[in-house]
């Protein structure tokens, strides 16, 4: 696994993930996600991988899916505004297949760069394969999201010390109401309670990151000054 090490920046990272063709899902992305949020929030959600629109438009959980996780952020107290929002993978697996290990493995240094950069206080993973990355980094032990969803469990990732919530992904809920009232219960209890213990402990300044729009903008003007 590479270590990014010669990234030192939130900028450079968002760089270095549009450019990337380290394993086969750039042949078939549109854009790739890196994530989006204030790039010192104390709050990181982590899904699995983008769907359909979020490849389209370049952007994490925009979809129904998003607009759920929205819903539940704010359950738990959270504007989605404040939160830094991300995937396992950054570009989509084709036909919204799951991301195979080897594509896992591959793109996670960039996860624990942005967790190395961001220093979240809170991860919440949303959905097995976000869990099962998150919980195998902190070297914890995975079993299944019906068993393990809402523990609240301490560890050291990228020398970050966070707390982890896994739950499950909001799109498992979008056509199962029971999958739904679990997620409601998982945001208004242990996620909202980890959130109350950090909100006042801090606040952290916020900083404007670099969108898909700056980045494209940013291509063009070096392409054209290099000409
Ligand atoms: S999924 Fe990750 S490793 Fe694969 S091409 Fe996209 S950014 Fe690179």
């Amino acid at each position: 696994m590479s270590s990014l090490n010669n990234v030192k920046d939130y900028d450079t990272l968002v760089k270095e993930i549009m450019e990337c063709k380290k394993c086969r899902l750039h042949k078939s992305r549109t854009n790739p996600v890196p994530g989006e949020g204030p790039i010192k929030a104390n709050v990181m959600v982590v899904g699995e991988a983008p769907g359909r629109k979020e490849d389209e438009q370049g952007r994490p959980f925009v979809g129904p899916a998003g607009q759920l996780l929205t819903r539940l952020l704010e359950l738990a107290g959270l504007k989605r505004s404040e939160v830094y929002i991300t995937n396992v993978v950054k570009c989509r697996p084709p036909g919204n297949r799951d991301p195979r290990e080897d594509e896992i493995e591959t793109c996670l240094p960039y996860l624990l760069k942005q967790i190395e950069l961001i220093k979240p206080k809170v991860i919440i993973a949303v959905g097995r394969h976000a869990a099962r990355t998150l919980y195998t980094l902190a070297s914890l032990k995975w079993y299944s999201m019906s068993k393990q969803h809402g523990e609240v469990r301490e560890a050291m990732i990228a020398s970050v010390k966070v707390k982890i919530i896994p739950t499950y992904h909001p799109a498992a809920a979008l056509y199962k109401p029971p999958i739904r009232e679990i997620l409601e219960k998982d945001f208004r209890g242990p996620i909202a309670e980890a959130i109350r213990s950090i909100k006042h402990s801090s606040s952290r300044p916020m900083r404007k990151q670099l969108s898909l729009f700056d980045f494209m903008s940013e291509s063009r003007s070096n392409s054209s000054s290099n000409k």
